[in-house]
């Protein structure tokens, strides 16, 4: 089974739902915490707000969801202690440093979060244990609904993202998103073990998936029958869905406040719509929110953060999944180019969708199953990430686009991809005044440490090929055939 690269639709819906989700966390915070009425309607990226930003800048949402990303960009992901230490780590990181904040600092932190991470903390001495709480973790507490926190929704998009082109491609692609949604679930369980977070997770992951894999074009197609059955993928069993939720997230479903409630003049949908920290309503806002859009991202991201009080978190929500449904396109150039880092989170989607995947049932190229085919597939996601890095980070023309299968050898292309990176990124701190170089330069350490474990997957799957003795030897072979 192999991976094969995206296609250019579905790039363009990974690369939306990842601006997306950003470009409304943006828009949301100058309003965050105020109440509905109680400030002049967003329209624009202005900045301020409680943490005092410039416009475009991010929140914890965005920040979190990169730290994600660039995690599972790194090593996969599989629900095992390994894997859930990494995405730990990483939180750990963001709120120590502020890596990935579009500042540098960490200026806020959900009180769910930073609880886990203190839990977390405190099993570092001694791994057997910290490995025995990470695995009941991510088992879940299904009775704890004190911590159904929305910080939950609002990171997910990267794992939901990641190795979708597998998923499109895999004989039974429905099965192969569930998978993959509940491997998110498993995840999100680290720092949200209740059944009402996981299960909005499973009802938005599907709304995701049906927009990414491009199985639904409108909104309307996504919302949950009229008797509040949610959206399922084609294949799968709507009633399954449904029995398999519990009952506070199938009353909200059932209540159809998402459906029902009317923006009036000014977007206000009344009391029905609130945009409350607890997941439950956060999703129901974002529902809201995409089902009034009438087709325009930028309306239903004004209806979402004009709410007011969570707004940048119920902004997060509905744009990860409205930019997945639109597409980059869709979203406002004025918006996207005033956002920080738009670039990055554009590349860092495409890159997720044409990431082999750890779980072989997905479709995927693992270290186990790397056989005849997968020093193709491999060398076929390796240049198409590498070709995002060139083309997303090279200023100017830049230096031409070499692809893996023109050079000698592994390790000649990662000396070149560091040294190319390393020049763009000067390039980019020369070019701009004020340019603050701390995210880049972590981007820059991810990504060397990226082109070395492409190398050794590389290498793996060329000895699973003893026939193909050289990568050069491979690569000619696999584009003759
Ligand atoms: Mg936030």
């Amino acid at each position: 089974m192999s991976a094969s690269p995206p296609s250019a639709e579905l790039s363009a819906r990974a690369r939306g739902g990842m601006v997306g989700l950003a470009v409304c966390d943006a828009l949301g915070t100058s309003v965050e915490f105020c109440a509905r009425g109680s400030f002049p309607p967003v329209t624009d990226l202005r900045g301020g707000g409680p943490f005092d930003l410039l416009p475009g800048q991010y929140t914890d949402d965005t920040a979190m969801a990169l730290a994600s990303a660039f995690v599972l960009l790194d090593s996969g992901w599989r629900s095992d202690p390994h894997h859930a230490a990494a995405l730990l780590d990483a939180y750990a990181e963001w709120w120590r440093s502020g890596h990935w904040s579009p500042n540098a600092r960490c200026f806020d932190i959900g009180r769910t979060v930073s609880a886990a991470l203190r839990v977390y903390a405190g099993h570092a001495d001694d791994l057997s244990s910290r490995d025995a709480w990470l695995a009941r973790a991510m088992a879940g507490d299904a009775d704890d609904d004190r911590r159904s926190g929305n910080g939950s929704l609002m990171k997910v998009l990267p794992h939901l993202l990641a190795s979708a082109a597998a998923v499109a491609t895999a004989p039974d692609p429905a099965t192969a998103a569930t998978r993959v949604i509940a491997a998110a679930v498993d995840a999100s369980r680290l720092t949200h073990p209740s059944a009402i977070a996981s299960d909005c997770i499973s009802i938005y992951g599907m709304m995701v998936f049906g927009a990414l894999l491009g199985y639904e074009t409108d909104a309307a197609a996504l919302m949950p029958d009229a008797d509040g059955t949610p959206y399922t993928l084609p294949g799968l069993d709507p009633s399954k869905v449904w029995a398999s939720l519990c009952e506070p997230v199938r009353s909200m479903l059932a209540t159809r406040a998402y459906a029902t409630a009317m923006p009036d003049e000014s977007g206000d949908p009344g009391e029905a719509i609130t945009a409350s920290g607890y997941v439950l309503k956060s999703l129901e806002a974002a529902m809201w929110a995409l089902n009034h859009a009438n087709g325009s991202f930028e309306r239903g991201a004004t209806l979402a953060v004009n709410l007011g009080d969570d707004a940048d978190t119920v902004g997060a929500i509905y744009g990860a999944l409205a930019g997945t449904l639109f597409g980059e396109a869709a979203i406002p150039e004025s918006w996207r180019s005033e956002l920080a880092h738009a670039a990055l989170l554009a590349a860092v989607g495409e890159w997720l969708v044409a990431m082999p995947s750890l779980d072989a049932d997905v479709g995927a190229l693992t270290s186990e199953n790397a056989g005849a085919t997968a020093a193709d597939a491999l060398l076929r996601v390796v240049e198409s990430g590498y070709h995002a890095i060139y083309n997303k980070f090279s200023p100017g023309p830049g230096p031409p686009c070499v692809w893996p299968g023109g050079y000698p050898s592994t390790d000649a292309m990662q000396t070149d991809v560091d040294a190319k990176l390393t020049a763009a990124f000067a390039a980019a701190a020369d070019a701009e005044p004020g340019y603050d170089s701390g995210v880049h330069d972590c981007i820059l350490a991810t990504f060397s440490k990226q082109a070395a474990a492409d190398k050794a997957i590389l290498e793996r799957a060329l000895r699973a090929r003893p026939a193909r003795t050289s990568l050069l030897g491979a690569i000619k072979l696999a584009k003759s055939s």
